[in-house]
Order: C-alpha cells, then sequence, then structure tokens
C-alpha cells in the first residue's frame, strides 16, 4: 500500500531556522515519547490528513526556485519524524534538488535511522539529555537506542549536516547535566552544537 504522511502543519519561507535556505517546516503527528513540556501534544491528538508523496509534494512545490537557489528544501518537524521512512522514501525521487531535513530525537529503532541516513541530507537531532534516569523522568521512556543510533548518523554523514540541540530542561537537568551531554557528543566528532533552555509554556 502506498504510503502515507500524517499532516497537521505546513508552513513555507522559514529562513535558516529549521535548515539551510529557504525551509518549508512540515508538521507530522505521533511521537514514542512523552516529554513533560511538549507543546505538540495537542496537537498530536488531532486527526490528521493523510497525503501520499505525490500529494506532498504539490502542496509545497511552489516554491522549488526557493528551495533550489538557496540550497534549502523540507523540514520534518514533531512529533518524531523518523516514523515515517516508508513515505520519505516515496517522496525522495519526486524532489531530488531539494535538501530534505529531519527534526528528530532518535529514540526509534535502528534500522529507521539506517534508511533515514540514506534518504535525508541533514539532521536537526534533540537528545534531551544522555543521562538515562534523567531521559526517563522527563520523557517518560527508556533512553534505548538514542546514541547508537547518533553514532550510526555521524558514521553515514558528514559532521556538518548533523545538528544537535543539547537542552537545559528546567526542573529535570542543569548545567552539568549539559556538559557531560555535551562533551558525549563532542566525543563523537560533532560540533554543531546547540545549547538553550526550554522555554515552559503554560500546559494547561
Ligand atoms: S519528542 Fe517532541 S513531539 Fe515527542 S513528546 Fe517530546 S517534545 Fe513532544
Amino acid at each position: 500500500m502506498e504510503p502515507r504522511y500524517p499532516l497537521l502543519s505546513l508552513s513555507r519561507h522559514r529562513m535558516e531556522i529549521d535548515g539551510e535556505g529557504v525551509t518549508t517546516l512540515i508538521g507530522g503527528a505521533g511521537c514514542p515519547l512523552s516529554c513533560a513540556y511538549c507543546i505538540n501534544k495537542t496537537e498530536l491528538c488531532q486527526a490528521p490528513t493523510l497525503v501520499t508523496a505525490a500529494e506532498l509534494y504539490e502542496k509545497t512545490r511552489i516554491d522549488d526556485l526557493y528551495f533550489r537557489a538557496t540550497n534549502g528544501g523540507l523540514t520534518f518537524g514533531g512529533g518524531e519524524s523518523l516514523l515515517h521512512i516508508e513515505f520519505y522514501e516515496a517522496l525522495r525521487p519526486l524532489c531530488s534538488d531539494w535538501r530534505l531535513t529531519a527534526e528528530t530525537c532518535l529514540n526509534v529503532p535502528p534500522e529507521a535511522v539506517t534508511r533515514a541516513a540514506a534518504v535525508f541530507d541533514a539532521f536537526i537531532i534533540d537528545v534531551k539529555t544522555l543521562d538515562p534516569a534523567i531521559y526517563r523522568a522527563y520523557t517518560g521512556r527508556e533512553f534505548g537506542p538514542v546514541l547508537e543510533n547518533l553514532k550510526t548518523l555521524r558514521a553515514r554523514l558528514p559532521s556538518d549536516r548533523l545538528h544537535v540541540r543539547v537542552p537545559l530542561i528546567p526542573d529535570y537537568n542543569d548545567p552539568a547535566d549539559q556538559d557531560k551531554t555535551e562533551a558525549t557528543v563532542r566525543a563523537l566528532g560533532l560540533t554543531r552544537i546547540e545549547r538553550f533552555s526550554y522555554v515552559i509554556r503554560d500546559q494547561k
């Protein structure tokens, strides 16, 4: 059966926010984690439109010239983008000139990451923390294959294609934990590391 993507949102003309060049940010449904400060929970509960690769291409190709002129393209955000590998494999041949970027937490089966590395040009990775206990407390899920998956991407893509986000998570970790996570990521040869603090919105 033809793979379909659970489309929640589509945001055009984003400059250098979600990857290189002019980008259209695609929001999709579904995530294996349950982060305490997730801002997508409401959206993830909504019934999304299911689109085929050809349908998404039609919805986004209006910006083809911008994408090609700026080395931009599509960035797939969350939920968790890597839940939809078969869809991207169908999409890739339709837009071989566009940069495809995945935003991911990497807490997905290793096979999905191996396949994603062959489809996407770049990744924006929110590792949360590499401390298993803090990770479990914040996300509600075991740390699982996150580090293994990060190593897999590092082995397959140039380091400048991997942007790793290392957050300060109020009430869950601290700058010392950020230091440890950053050191582990740097030890893999990754240098595009962004430290920042989660902004907590009213969850009610
Ligand atoms: S990984 Fe992102 S989408 Fe998933 S629960 Fe955490 S914040 Fe929400």
